[in-house]
């Protein structure tokens, strides 16, 4: 069956990616012999929100194909979903879980993607040329500009 289901922004390596609020899920319930269930949950979705490098917007699609068996004559924990209970399924935080289960490492505009300068925060992409100075390290003083007092 095809199901909407909520999808709340998520907080992910310090930013918010969002999933359009919603999503079109494929859920297929099938009885297994043991009296229990086995549930496939499919949907793809493409997450928005800024670049993890230089805060531009960017994205990742993202493709979800889990399962899950429900078998509670079963002694095994293993069999035990905990996403079903009294035969209700709590499809939406199953679909939240399989979400953040497949976040990629980091999301980025692009592998190449430069970031933001350390020193002044220009996104680098704009200006790969980009340069500073060195900073003077006020620890240190040029001999010559000091006055020694024999
Ligand atoms: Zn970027
Ligand atoms: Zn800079």
């Amino acid at each position: 069956m095809e199901l909407a289901v909520p999808v709340e922004p998520l907080a992910f390596g310090g930013q918010t990616y969002t999933a359009g609020g919603q999503v079109d899920v494929r859920l297929d319930v099938s009885r297994t012999t043991g009296a229990g269930y086995a549930l496939r949950l499919r949907y793809d979705l493409r997450l928005s929100g800024p670049c993890m490098r230089c805060l531009e917007d960017a994205g990742a699609p993202v493709v979800i194909d889990v399962r899950e068996v429900h078998q509670p004559t079963d002694d095994d924990e293993n069999l035990i979903s905990e996403y079903l209970e009294e035969n209700e399924l709590d499809l939406r935080s199953w679909v939240r879980d399989a979400l953040v289960l497949a976040l990629p490492v980091q999301i980025v505009c692009g592998e190449e993607c430069l970031g933001l300068c350390g020193v002044c925060g220009a996104n680098l992409n704009h200006d790969p040329a980009h340069e500073h100075e060195p900073e003077p390290d006020p620890r240190w003083a040029k001999l010559s500009e000091l006055k020694l007092d024999g």
